[in-house]
């Protein structure tokens, strides 16, 4: 959700009654990250949380320096992703928070569950932007979390629909976890067009780009994110230098201000597939509530084969 989680979107998934995520980094420096608290504050009393993911960077980020700024100004909801997060966690903790951190892997959540993380967030090779590197649909990833973690998790990756949020809760989740579904609503920061496109998109539009530098990411499929792929896919390789330009979030970020979505690198997941409309978050929210009570009462017969071995 990087350059996605400002203000504007935050507050209104609060207000919807979700839990709005400011994501840290798309703000240029932790005093300006105080002023989006400051921002969303005025926007939403519900409470609201920051993200701070810790992955390869161009300019690496001040993220203790994010971190504090989060904790001076109030904010006890925080959402750790990414490498080594012990030192974000501990700081966290010791200030009182509440630390969701999000994992692809099981073995990482039992690490994370062991820094004292409250909730985990599991997230399957299905979402957008980085999926970790052993590629574990939510399917089994969220029926070995029910077995095997001890606190409680929601579920991330491929979640648009009532559906998706039903059989997230049926695998033990205690809520879900939505991005690019929220990237296509009409409090997302984004322009139209990209929104338009999210909508004419299908499960089939996107790809995977830093596969050879073990930082896959999924993102949009375009010009931009296939070269990327040809230029990794050289005999030889290639070296981060060589596509540095073409994957810069800076430049990213104009595709959501200019609304070409050839321009540059942006994330989307496969529910993509799953998405149709371009709704507020209230009546995002209401919807899929509705349809996910629905789901669920009418769940009262199984069939099980035995043709998919
Ligand atoms: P950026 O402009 O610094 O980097 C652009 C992309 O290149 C990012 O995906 C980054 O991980 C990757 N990258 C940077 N240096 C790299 C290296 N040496 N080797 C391999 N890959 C490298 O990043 P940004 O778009 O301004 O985003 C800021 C931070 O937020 C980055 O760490 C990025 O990974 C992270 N982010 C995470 C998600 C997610 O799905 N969790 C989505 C978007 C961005």
């Amino acid at each position: 959700m990087q350059w996605v989680g400002v203000p504007r979107l935050a507050a209104a998934v609060s207000n919807a009654g979700g839990l709005g995520i400011l994501t840290a980094l798309t703000q240029p420096s932790p005093a300006a990250l105080r002023t989006a608290i400051k921002e969303t504050r005025a926007m939403t009393s519900k409470p609201f949380g920051v993200n701070i993911t810790l992955l390869p960077s161009i300019n690496p980020p001040d993220y203790a320096g994010y971190a504090r700024a989060a904790v001076d100004e109030g904010v006890t909801v925080f959402e750790t992703a990414g490498h080594s997060p012990g030192e974000l966690i501990k700081f966290f903790k010791a200030n009182g928070c509440i630390v969701i951190h999000k994992c692809t892997q099981i073995k990482h959540a039992k690490s994370a569950a062991k820094l004292g993380v409250d909730v985990l967030s599991i997230d399957g090779f299905e979402c957008a932007g980085h999926p970790g590197e052993e590629d574990i649909g939510g399917l089994v990833l969220l029926a070995r979390a029910a077995k095997e973690l001890n606190i409680p998790y929601i579920a991330s990756g491929g979640i648009a629909d009532a559906r998706g949020i039903a059989a997230s809760l049926a695998l033990g989740a205690a809520g879900v976890n939505m991005g690019t579904r929220f990237m296509c609503t009409v409090e997302s920061p984004l322009h139209q067009n990209i929104k338009e496109k999210i909508v004419a998109s299908t499960e089939q539009d996107t790809v995977h780009i830093f596969r050879t530098m073990r930082n896959t990411a999924r993102v949009f499929k375009n010009k931009v994110s296939m070269e990327v792929v040809a230029i990794e896919r050289r005999p030889g390789g290639a070296k981060f230098e060589d596509i540095r330009e073409l994957v810069s979030g800076q430049r990213g970020r104009l595709v959501y201000e200019n609304g070409d979505p050839d321009y540059g690198i942006w994330s989307a997941g496969i529910c993509m597939g799953l998405i149709d409309d371009i709704p507020t978050c209230e009546d995002l929210l209401r919807t899929l509530e509705r349809g996910t009570e629905e789901i669920i009462g009418n769940l009262n017969s199984v069939v099980v084969t035995n043709s998919k071995l």
